[in-house]
């Protein structure tokens, strides 16, 4: 079956769910856009009805943190913007924010034009962060393009030498003019001082094995880091969102700095709220090479606990595509590429840990998934919403099948997962991007190319 686009979409019998509330309605889709939603809703002749009778209707997912065709400067992975797209699309994603990297010698503008180049393959509609390496004094002007080109968040880092780190008085000064222009930045965090100390120290023990990889990178770095990042922030007069929080301290310090009056967000992802350190003395401890790395057996149910109570904003995978080949490439966690894919798992990972486990409700999933991120980053309400008016992005899930999760059955070429063996309850039925219907029952359907680029406004 190739995506068909019809006049009108009809998704009847389901049980439909926001940030507020469940109800079970029909969904009306004309053309593009999610029209009206009730009982008894009128079909035209032309109408396809997608049957959702005992399945959720949820807003696409939003995957607010990944990195297709990632190119660092030292390692690539070897996926495209087609494959990245349709393996998020499989997963239900109907939205995804990934990166436009400024190479060096490159302006802000160049970047993002040649990565909006590269994306034109994408299935699924994606918009852009920046991340900005090589911005001197005096060349902040160019940030201004930003706003005009729709990409209106920054990406900084606080560690990775020689081609990211970001000194104080960088970061400090970049925030400053962020603020001035309304873009957001946001912020990887962890020490590098500390980082390289404790790597250093590993190397010079001969400890590089992939096992000892999670000790090259203590929770402190990341905490000092975040801690630092607020202050900087509220130095600087800016709002600041905090990526990949990998401890429960770590979003408490958010925490703390919201209640102060600061504007403040941050997100977790499903490798810290599923997986824990004890992986590193395992069998495969490649499998779980990345930055920061998981923490000790107590931080998933923190960090759950704070999910439940409200504290993070969003879940985001930070979904890399590297190969098995890639990661077993040495025994060397110093050069092995970090990174896991995660976008065609993270809704039914989400659903099955955070909703069946009874940390989450329907709505909370919703929030945390689809709604939180779009208002985050400006997409809110033509995309996570399931508005009149709004872009008929839909999930169709079902909670009966019980699943388990294997490579062989997800669409990366990495030809693994961090998350194979997992049980998972229910599976995606249907994606729905823009009133097209791009997966269903097991099959994708979409079409290379149909994606399209979302400019955020400030
Ligand atoms: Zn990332």
């Amino acid at each position: 079956m190739k995506g068909y686009s019809s006049a009108t979409l009809l998704i009847r019998g389901g049980t439909l769910v926001t940030p507020e509330d469940t109800f079970e309605a029909d969904l009306l889709i004309q053309g593009e856009r999610i029209k009206a939603i009730g009982h008894g809703l009128p079909v035209a002749r032309d109408t396809v009805v997608v049957d959702a009778e005992g399945c959720y209707v949820l807003p696409g997912v939003i995957d607010a943190h990944t990195h297709i065709a990632l190119d660092t400067g030292i390692y690539q992975t070897p996926d495209d913007w087609f494959v990245g797209t349709r393996a998020a699309a499989c997963g239900g994603v109907t939205t995804v924010v990934d990166f436009a990297t400024q190479f060096p010698g490159r302006t802000l503008r160049e970047a993002v034009g040649a990565r909006l180049e590269e994306a034109r393959e994408a299935v699924i509609d994606y918009a852009l962060h920046v991340m900005v390496t090589d911005l001197p004094p005096g060349r902040e002007g160019e940030l201004a393009d930003l706003v005009e080109l729709g990409t209106t968040s920054v990406k900084l880092y606080t560690t990775y030498r020689p081609n990211y780190c970001a000194d104080d008085a960088t970061i400090l000064r970049l925030m400053s003019a962020c603020a001035d222009l309304g873009l957001l930045p946001l912020v990887h965090c962890e020490n590098d001082a500390l980082v390289t100390a404790q790597t250093e120290a590993l190397v010079a023990a001969g400890e590089t094995g992939w096992r000892h990889h999670g000790r090259s990178r203590p929770a402190l770095a990341e905490q000092e880091a975040v801690q630092r990042i607020l202050f900087l922030a509220e130095a600087a007069n800016s709002p600041v969102h905090i990526v990949h929080c990998s401890t429960g301290r770590s979003v408490a310090l958010v925490v703390e700095a919201r209640d102060n009056g600061q504007a403040v967000s941050c997100e977790t992802c499903p490798q810290y709220l599923l997986l824990d350190n004890t992986v590193y003395e395992g069998p495969e401890p490649w499998r779980y090479i990345l930055q920061p790395p998981l923490r000790d057996p107590d931080e998933p149910d923190r960090l759950w606990a704070l999910v439940e109570g409200g504290a993070v904003d969003l879940i985001a995978t930070d979904h890399c595509d590297y190969t098995l080949a890639q990661k077993t490439a040495t025994d060397d966690f110093t050069q092995t590429p970090g990174g896991l894919p995660g976008m065609e798992t993270l809704l039914p990972l989400t659903y099955t840990y955070g909703v069946v486990e009874g940390w989450l409700t329907l709505p909370q999933l919703v929030g945390l998934l689809s709604a939180n991120p779009a208002r985050v980053w400006g997409l809110w309400p033509r995309k996570g919403a399931l508005l009149p008016g709004s872009d008929a992005d839909v999930v169709v899930y079902d909670p009966q099948p019980e699943g388990v999760i294997r490579a062989e059955d997800l669409h990366y070429l990495a030809g693994y997962t961090p998350y194979e063996g997992l049980r998972v309850q229910g599976r995606v039925r249907a994606t729905i991007s823009r009133g097209q219907v791009i997966y269903r029952e097991g099959r994708f359907a979409g079409c290379k190319g149909r994606g399209r680029f979302v400019a955020r406004r400030i």
